[in-house]
């Protein structure tokens, strides 16, 4: 069987897409560029904006029609999040011959008329220069504005030994390994374990590689996993990514974030990022919910301009059918949206770059990473910097020392 393989969203929904890779390949089946040369195309969905689903419906259409162009042949499979809550949309699309909900790779092995034996297969070797490691599904929160949890259900963390066993295979070729999840900082609260006490014996037993935590809340970082954040960034980066979404305690209320609020984050992140040298600390925060009045946004900017982020990730609100949100009074235009966005996404852009220039003439633990021709560094925490020796292998990992080109502002890792 020839697969053709699409992800839209997050790592956790590109770490199914490699457990898919390996399935296949485990099968006997094929990769292939192209969805006009596949028996199967098989669409990996996200369901967190409204544009990604709509992107995952055109290249759909467009799958299919190449394909009658070309061949006649083949058919489509969409799975992950964007199918666990599709109202017969996607189904009806041209080609899609089966909906799997999230990453049931049972469900998926038989639609692709696979053995179902072959859906615990899983890849020493992934596509990528850093490993994903998907260690838990679904969360027990319901944020008002995110779909992600209605499409994956309740936290299921996987067993301990399973991912251990997983991440050594993996830690082989892979000089990082980024762990990831739908809601990583609650793993182990259905098995009497935790993120802290999986990453300690992760780190433990599996030596050399580099273990990256992708989004934890600030409040889930207990001091184990601070301890783990701050003690050995060449086993763990020093790199805490705490979602916040807004500095406003009135609009977390709206938005159903009960866990903490702006000065329970801004303690929790300032107490974690303070401790070392070189840390990376960055966020997501969504402008523009429903509700959110300008000083509700002066707060978030207020917050974020006090926080040590060396970087930010900044989206407008986006509605999803089927949220709490959907149903809430207060709309906000969305130029006003896309502009509160642009300020924030300012002050992150200087953030990062007076981190930059505090990294320049520093040392760093370079990963080499990137596909085909192109490479580049990544540090221990966070930056992407060029290579002055371009010709290093992807994969790679080395001890170097940060400059600053005249000519631009990205930083340089020199071995
Ligand atoms: S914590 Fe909130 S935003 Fe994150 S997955 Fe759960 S419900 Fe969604």
């Amino acid at each position: 069987m020839k697969a053709y393989l699409r992800t839209f969203g997050c790592r956790a929904n590109q770490y199914d897409t490699e457990a898919a890779r390996a399935m296949i390949e485990a099968a006997g089946g094929t990769i292939v560029a192209t969805p006009e040369e596949a028996d199967v195309a098989l669409f990996n969905s996200c369901a967190v904006t409204a544009a990604a689903e709509a992107d995952l419906r055109q290249e759909v259409r467009g799958a299919a029609r190449e394909r009658a162009r070309l061949r006649g042949e083949g058919r489509t499979v969409v799975m992950g999040c964007a199918s666990a809550r599709d109202d017969g949309t996607i189904a009806a699309l041209p080609g899609v011959s089966d909906v799997i909900a999230g990453a049931d790779m049972e469900s998926l092995a038989i639609a692709l008329g696979i053995d179902p034996a072959f859906a615990q297969a899983r890849a020493g070797t992934q596509t990528g220069s850093r490993a994903l490691l998907r260690i838990q599904d679904g969360c027990d929160e319901h944020c008002t504005f995110c779909a992600t949890t209605l499409a994956r259900g309740a936290n299921r963390s996987r067993p301990a030994d399973e991912i251990v066993r997983e991440a050594s295979g993996l830690a082989v070729e892979h000089p990082e390994i980024v762990i990831t999840g739908i809601h990583i900082g609650t793993y182990g609260a259905d098995c009497g374990s935790s993120l802290g006490e999986l990453l300690e014996r992760m780190v433990n037993e599996i030596p050399h590689v580099r273990f990256r935590l992708t989004s934890v809340e600030a409040s889930e970082v207990d001091a184990r996993l601070g301890e783990l954040l701050v003690s050995d960034p060449r086993r763990v980066a020093p790199h805490l990514h705490a979602p916040l979404q807004s500095g406003s305690d009135r609009v977390l209320r709206r938005m159903g974030r009960h866990w903490y609020t702006s000065a329970s984050y801004r303690a929790a992140a300032a107490r974690i990022a303070s401790r070392p040298d070189v840390f990376a600390l960055g966020a997501d925060v969504i402008t523009g919910f429903p509700g959110e009045t300008a000083s509700d946004h002066a707060e978030t900017v207020a917050l974020v301009r006090d926080l040590p982020f060396t970087y930010l990730h900044v989206f407008p609100y986006s509605a999803r059918p089927g949220t709490a949100a959907l149903r809430m009074d207060g709309d906000v235009p969305a130029a006003v949206s896309r502009e509160r966005a642009a300020e924030l996404r300012e002050i992150g852009d200087s953030k990062a770059a007076a981190h930059s220039a505090r990294r320049e003439g520093g040392l760093a633990d370079v990963v080499v990473v990137g596909d085909g021709d192109k490479r580049e560094g990544l540090t221990e925490d966070y930056l992407s910097v060029t290579l002055a020796d371009a010709s290093a292998p992807r994969r790679s990992r080395f001890n170097a020392k940060l400059s600053c080109q005249p000519s631009t502002s990205r930083l340089t890792a020199v071995r």
